[in-house]
Order: structure tokens, then C-alpha cells, then sequence
């Protein structure tokens, strides 16, 4: 027979932490928000062991009297919302009043708060959610909260965190995204006794980039101002040109808060449609105000998700104001010699138009419905066009031997379609190579030969690239350093968090050095290379090795494209670049014949 009862507190609190908390990185983001929430301009935060086994965040903000202490501790205590219909008036990042309780729950914690009218502070500790004493304390005005032995009463919890390394790389992004929000407090990143970064109140966001992510990034953006009605977009986009392999740059903030937003993201990649190659992220740190009226931030527990009532209006804002910034920017490139010379040149402005979007050019597309939009990011494995020309295994008869072909497979080459896809008849029909897949594949390949028998040559360059890094970054290239000098590099350190490029593989075009090895770092980031089994490294820096690898030529002619035919079947596996697309696709005569209805 079951009894229906309520919860006790500390069950429901236990419950709400699991999602509410999910990793130490969240804790973090909750005190910090509370912090900046209680007006401070000075926040201190400091871990260990990726957080689990200490956090400290302290600030000077409004304190509270020792009832409110008490009262923060309750579930749906909250001093910032009264009513649901405050939602639409939110000016801070709280309104749950559900943190701190949860956290309490689940950790040892600490809290130590005095306003500045109060003469004695107060101190609270509960451990595990039970309550253990409320006394005096001497301390500054502000707030000092600790949480110790994260998750100790929760093994299941425990058992879902990752390497400490990869906990205190949540928690320093989470602190950086945060210190961007508000640069006009000043913030201290403190991890197992070492300071990440100490940045004083900066005047703008364009200098708390270059504080907290190096000068040298801050140097490849544009400030970026726009307003329509009660949208304003304001912060730093890339320049054209300059893109990344993944999207760790790419940042995004609503109403000052850190969000995820697919709308924003498509508005970004769309923007940078023709500014940076394919499958490239543009940079960029983009604040969008809105009225809060028009937005549901109530729609994920730890509010990473905004849902924009108006969708297709955010998104076309965004990209009309981005265009106009990228084309005013082109604009003055062309008057004088400036830095907007594209970074990644071969494959930079002058890319070619990207056949699966049309001919259309990116601007004239806003107005189109937001589920037109097919992302190559987004979209899941790459599709097959509505035609479903399925990549096929070019047929046995298509191998065979033909007169005036390629005396390989048996190819004969017609000609080369938007600069993009070669087209070749075949015994069994026609072929369509996109030529810049196949020339990966070849290189790929190549290069995972020559890695594995540690022939890479290295070219020393005239001028070595400096190259300034963010704290995360450096760990993870220091811990790769002697791989990556070991595969045709020669990077040294040369102070904190600079290093100096002063040889690439041959294979690379030094201007592409620096793009390179952030590519690297990106995949470290997002653990890949970082395996310890040599070959599955070695695989992975390969493979973003061979998109860099290619040069297009120029030449188009029958020889060419022959050679790069008998060069691609003589590849493992011909028939994928290494990213797993298709290199070819296959019409056979009964599909044409199909088709035209013969
Ligand atoms: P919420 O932020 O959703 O209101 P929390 O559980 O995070 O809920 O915090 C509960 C309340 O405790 C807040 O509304 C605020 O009044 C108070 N509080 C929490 N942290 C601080 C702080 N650092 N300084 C001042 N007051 C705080
Ligand atoms: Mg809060």
C-alpha cells in the first residue's frame, strides 16, 4: 500500500540540486550570478581539484543581516522576484531562489555575509543539508561562500564528473563568460593556489577580451553597434577572414547573460557565410538586449537556454547588422592598407559560393522562414541532396578500363562545374568529384604515412608567429607540446601564456600557422588529440592537417584531374574526405534513365 507524503526539505533540496547543479562549474556560475546580482564590483573566485573538493567566491556586494542569511537558505527564498509576472521585468540573473539551498544539500557549506550597515557579520554552516550552527563573525561587507566536498553525500552525483582538468576548464570558461558579461566589476580566477587571471574593472568589452583572451584575438575583431525598435546588438565580431574550427568562440549573451541560443548561432554562421571558408565558426562575444518581455529564460534549470518569442526578427537583426559591419569593414580595407586583409587567405573572401545554399547571396536569405536554413553545422550527418544521390562504390564497370580515360578507373574527365565538382563519364554512368574533398582525402592519408614513419620535415621560419594564449589553452598545449615538436612543429614557450611558432611542417603555409595550431588547441579543447595512444593522435592532427594541407590549383585540365582521380583510388578509402563526407557521388544510367523518365 504507498502513502503519498511530502518530501522533507532536504530531499527536495537534494532533488533540485541534481539539476540545478551538475557539475562544480555550476556552483560557480550560481555564486557568481548571486555575487553580480548583489552589485559587487569585486569578485574573488578560487577552486581545487576542479572544484570538488573547494570553492570559494567572495564578494563586496550588499551582504545580508542574519535573517536574510537564514531565509537564503530556504527553498524559494528569493529577494528579486514577488510574482510570475515579474519574469517580464527580470534585470537579474536569480529568481529561482533555489541555489543556494540546493547547494547546500549536496556540499559542506560555509556562508559568511555582512551588509555594510551591520557591525557584525554573520556565519552559517550547514554540511550535507543539515544544519550545524549560525553565529558572529568579523568580516568585511560583502559575502564570502565556500563549498567544500561537492557531491560527497551524492556518490552517484560524484561519479559523473570528469578528470579534474576538464572540471576547472568548465569553471574558468564559466568565470570568463561572466567577467565578459560585467567588466565593470573587477575578477580574480584563482585554481589550486595559481591565478588564471586577475582583471580590474575594464571600461569596455573589447578590453576585457584582450584582458582575459589574449591582445591578439582582440586585435582580430570588430566592435560591433546596432539598434532596431528594442533590439540592440553591441560587442566584437570577427574580421572577415579569421574563423575557427570550432565554436568555443563564438559567445553569446542576452540581457547580459551567458546563453546558448541556437538562433544566435545560426545568425552568426549565416552572417559569416561568405566571409570564412565552410565548416568554419566565426568569432565572436555578441550581447543582444532585448525587452525581457520578449524572451522566456524560464525554459532550462540553469537558465543556458532563452527562448526568443520573435524569432525570425532576432535572427534577421543579427545578421543584417553583422553583414553591415563585415561589409563598412571591407569597405575601409579598401581605401588604405589596413588589418582586414584576410587572415586565412586562400580560403577566405574569396571562397566559393557554397552549392548547397544556393546562389542567393547570404543578405537576401534573411527574409526566408527560419527552418529554411540548413546549417552545415546543425544539420546531422550530412544529407544526401532532395535528389538522394547516395554516394555509391563507383561501379565495377566504371573501373574497368576505357579508351581516352583515366587508365586508372576509367574515368573521362568533362569538366569542372562552379569551380566545385569535377564531372567524369563513366561505363556506368557519370560521376560528380568535389575536387576539394578528394584532395583531403589524398592528403590525409599522406600525411598519416608520413607521421607514422616520422618523416615530417620541418620548414624554420624567417619571422617566428608569436602566438599569446588563454591559461586553458596553455595547459593543454604544454601538455601536447613535445607531440606537436614532433610532428614538424617547433613551438617554444616564451612567458606566461606566450609561445613563439618558430617552425611548421613543410606542408604548411606559414601564414597559416597561427590559425593552425588554434585549430589544435580547439580539438584539445574538445578532447580530441589529447589521446595518449599515439596513432589515434596522430589520426586526428592529421585530419585537420589535410583541410590545410589542400591548395586548390589553378589549373583544371584533363591531366590534373586525372592525377587527382588516380591519386584518390589509390587511397584507402577513397570515397570519404576525412571528415566522413563523400568525395564522389555516382548517377548510374538507370537512375537517369529514371529520372528523365525514359
Ligand atoms: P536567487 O538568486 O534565485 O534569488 P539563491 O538561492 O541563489 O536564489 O539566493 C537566495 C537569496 O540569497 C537571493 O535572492 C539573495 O537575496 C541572497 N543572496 C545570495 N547570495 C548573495 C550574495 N552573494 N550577496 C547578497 N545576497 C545574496
Ligand atoms: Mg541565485
Amino acid at each position: 500500500m504507498s502513502t503519498i507524503r511530502i518530501l522533507p526539505d532536504r530531499v527536495a533540496n537534494q532533488i533540485a540540486a541534481g539539476e540545478v547543479i551538475e557539475r562544480p562549474a555550476a556552483v560557480v556560475k550560481e555564486l557568481v550570478e548571486n555575487s553580480l546580482d548583489a552589485g559587487a564590483t569585486r569578485i574573488e573566485v578560487e577552486f581545487r581539484n576542479g572544484g570538488r573538493a573547494y570553492i570559494r567566491v567572495e564578494d563586496n556586494g550588499s551582504g545580508m543581516t542574519r535573517d536574510d542569511a537564514l531565509l537564503s537558505l530556504e527553498r524559494h527564498a528569493t529577494s528579486k522576484i514577488a510574482e510570475a509576472a515579474d519574469l517580464d521585468r527580470l534585470a537579474t540573473f536569480g529568481f529561482r531562489g533555489e541555489a543556494l539551498p540546493s547547494i547546500a544539500s549536496v556540499s559542506r557549506f560555509e556562508l559568511q555575509t555582512r551588509p555594510a550597515s551591520d557591525d557584525a557579520g554573520t556565519e552559517i554552516l550547514v554540511n550535507g543539508g543539515k544544519f550545524v550552527h549560525v553565529r558572529d563573525c568579523g568580516r568585511p561587507a560583502g559575502t564570502r561562500l565556500v563549498v567544500a566536498q561537492l557531491f560527497n553525500s551524492v556518490p552517484a552525483r560524484r561519479k559523473f564528473l570528469k578528470s579534474d582538468a576538464t572540471e576547472s576548464a568548465h569553471i574558468i570558461h564559466c568565470v570568463r563568460l561572466y567577467a565578459l558579461a560585467c567588466p565593470q566589476a573587477a575578477f580574480t580566477l584563482i585554481e589550486d593556489g595559481r591565478v588564471i587571471f586577475r582583471s580590474p574593472e575594464c571600461p569596455t568589452t573589447a578590453e576585457r577580451v584582450a584582458e582575459i583572451f589574449g591582445r591578439q584575438i582582440a586585435e582580430s575583431l570588430l566592435t560591433i553597434e546596432a539598434m532596431e525598435a528594442d533590439l540592440r546588438l553591441r560587442g566584437l565580431v570577427g574580421r572577415s577572414g579569421v574563423g575557427r574550427a570550432t565554436r568555443h568562440e563564438m559567445i553569446t549573451f542576452v540581457n547580459r547573460r551567458p546563453v546558448d541560443s541556437r538562433t544566435l548561432s545560426y545568425a552568426l554562421i549565416e552572417s559569416y557565410h561568405e566571409a570564412i571558408p565552410k565548416g568554419r565558426y566565426p568569432l565572436a562575444f555578441l550581447f543582444l538586449e532585448i525587452d525581457p518581455a520578449a524572451i522566456d529564460v524560464n525554459v532550462h534549470p540553469a537558465k543556458r537556454e532563452v527562448r526568443f518569442r520573435d524569432e525570425t526578427r532576432v535572427r534577421a537583426f543579427v545578421i543584417r547588422s553583422v553583414l553591415e559591419r563585415l561589409r563598412e569593414s571591407a569597405g575601409a580595407a579598401a581605401v588604405g592598407p589596413t588589418l582586414e586583409q584576410p587572415q586565412e587567405g586562400r580560403l577566405g573572401v574569396g571562397a566559393p559560393p557554397d552549392p548547397a545554399a544556393g546562389p542567393t547571396p547570404a543578405e537576401s536569405r534573411i527574409a526566408a522562414p527560419f527552418p529554411v536554413y540548413r546549417s552545415p553545422v546543425f544539420a546531422n550527418p550530412p544529407q544526401a541532396p532532395a535528389v538522394h544521390l547516395a554516394p555509391t562504390v563507383p561501379s565495377a564497370a566504371a573501373q574497368r578500363q576505357g579508351e581516352g580515360k583515366n587508365p586508372r578507373i576509367g574515368w573521362r574527365y568533362v569538366g569542372l562545374a562552379h569551380g566545385i565538382y569535377a564531372l567524369f563519364e563513366t561505363e556506368a554512368g557519370l560521376v560528380l568529384l568535389d575536387r576539394r574533398s578528394a584532395h583531403e582525402r589524398v592528403w590525409y592519408e599522406r600525411l598519416r604515412r608520413q607521421f607514422a614513419a616520422g618523416q615530417v620535415a620541418t620548414q624554420r621560419l624567417l619571422l617566428p608567429v608569436p602566438v599569446e594564449l588563454d591559461a586553458i589553452s596553455t595547459a593543454l598545449l604544454l601538455d601536447r607540446l613535445a607531440f606537436l615538436n614532433g610532428h614538424g612543429f617547433e613551438i617554444v614557450e616564451f612567458g606566461r601564456n606566450f609561445f613563439r611558432v618558430e617552425g611548421v611542417p613543410e606542408w604548411m603555409d606559414p601564414a597559416d600557422a597561427e590559425s593552425f595550431l588554434r585549430d589544435v588547441l580547439g580539438a584539445l579543447r574538445e578532447g580530441l588529440l589529447a589521446a595518449r595512444n599515439l596513432d589515434l593522435a596522430r589520426d586526428e592532427l592529421a585530419r585537420l592537417a589535410s583541410v590545410k594541407a589542400v591548395r586548390m590549383p589553378d589549373g583544371t585540365s584533363e591531366a590534373e584531374m586525372d592525377a587527382l582521380v588516380s591519386q584518390l583510388f589509390s587511397c584507402q578509402q577513397p570515397l570519404t574526405n576525412p571528415a566522413g563526407r563523400p568525395t564522389c557521388i555516382e548517377l548510374s544510367h538507370g537512375e537517369l534513365a529514371r529520372r528523365f523518365q525514359k
